[in-house]
């Protein structure tokens, strides 16, 4: 007597491919090529790319909103900066090690707290793009240019502001 052959599996995308593999949530067989890899374990592209859709669940306007927000906030951070800094040659530095940070946290918020918690895709580059436009934008509405390139101080807060601001958004 001979054990019956288990029927062989398919990958659902490759007819011809023999598998052993199915899909960590929907547990259709899928080939080591088609599978996608998560914390959750292996999935097909269909249940990745709903997952996708369900993590960025941000609607049309988010992301122009959140370019206006760190554009317009940008500007107004930029325009303190190179107004009140530049005239405080020392202690400018200082407070630029401080407040920029705060001003890059405060930015995030404020989109946070905008958008209602919605994530965009693309607002991580987007708006810390935005906010970086705007702030040279006051620089160079208030000093000009290539003087905006030389007030260190300002410079330093808009960085720090800039790249803390990138890390806390998603
Ligand atoms: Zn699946
Ligand atoms: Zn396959």
């Amino acid at each position: 007597m001979t054990e019956p052959a288990p029927t062989p599996i398919y990958c659902a995308n490759h007819p011809g491919r023999e598998t052993g593999l199915r899909c960590h949530r929907c547990d259709k067989p899928i080939c080591y090529e088609c599978a996608i890899k998560t914390p959750v374990g292996q999935i097909c592209s269909d249940c990745y790319k709903s997952a996708r859709a369900k993590y960025y669940n941000g609607e049309v306007y988010d992301l122009p909103i959140g370019i206006a927000i760190g554009f317009i906030m940008g500007g107004l951070i930029g325009a303190l900066s190179y107004l009140f800094l530049g005239r405080i040659p020392f202690l400018g530095f200082i407070i630029a090690f401080i407040a920029g940070p705060a001003a890059g946290g405060a930015v995030a918020e404020v989109l946070r707290r905008g958008l209602r918690r919605r994530r965009a895709q693309g607002m991580k580059p987007g708006a810390t793009i935005a906010f970086v436009v705007g702030f040279l934008a006051a620089g160079f509405f208030l000093v000009g240019f290539p003087s905006m390139f030389f007030f260190w101080s300002a410079l330093l807060l808009g960085a720090l502001a800039a790249s803390t601001l990138y890390a806390r958004l998603l």
